[in-house]
């Protein structure tokens, strides 16, 4: 399944490189890392086709996390280290989010246990809001909008967080908002 999405990004990039090209798994950039922290800049036009070797990485990235992990549905440019206001999802079908920004957004929240892949073993109770509208370029760079709720909101939000330099420990909603992921057993019970 992840070798048939592996072609598919390339066939929807129009890529030359060849399939039997090895992935480009790059190192994901870890809680502590202060690139982590940055501020990303916007993409522009021009820069756009220069950028389809990260949206590469960033699914071969994605992909790998998955196999080896079994989560992780999004990851954002500055987590492999650029600093472009990018991010790449890819849960039934690759999507890419060139400048996204959450324009509109529910007066109604909800707790969660965050995850990231910059902190694969640690969750953390962060509050998002339920329903959120992103505006963003594709890579053609047309302009859409997608309005988003549960799962996928909160999922966005982490990911616009990042171009920030915004992670999700800086979210948490009280000082019993952290546990290590095999700790999750305990979890609803007070
Ligand atoms: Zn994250």
């Amino acid at each position: 399944m992840f070798t048939e999405r592996y072609f598919d990004i390339r066939q929807m990039l129009g890529c030359l490189r060849s399939n039997s090209e090895v992935m480009a798994v790059r190192d994901i950039l870890l809680l502590g890392n202060p690139r982590l922290y940055e501020l990303c800049l916007p993409v522009a036009p021009e820069e756009l086709a220069g950028l389809t070797r990260t949206v590469e990485d960033l699914h071969d990235t994605l992909m790998d996390f998955r196999t080896r992990c079994g989560t992780g549905r999004a990851i954002a440019a500055p987590q492999i280290g650029v600093a472009k206001r990018l991010v790449y999802m890819n849960i039934d079908e690759p999507v890419v989010f060139v400048n996204p920004v959450i324009d509109v957004q529910s007066a109604e929240t909800f707790e969660l246990w965050d995850d990231c892949m910059s902190f694969p073993d640690l969750l953390v109770k962060v509050r998002r809001h339920y329903s959120c509208r992103v505006i963003y370029r594709d890579l053609g760079w047309n302009e859409r909008s997608l309005m988003l709720s549960d799962s996928l909101a909160e999922l966005l939000q982490h990911e616009c967080d990042h171009l920030n330099g915004v992670l999700a420990v800086a979210r948490a909603v009280d000082s019993r908002a952290f546990a290590l992921r095999n700790q999750s057993a305990f979890f609803g019970r007070g």
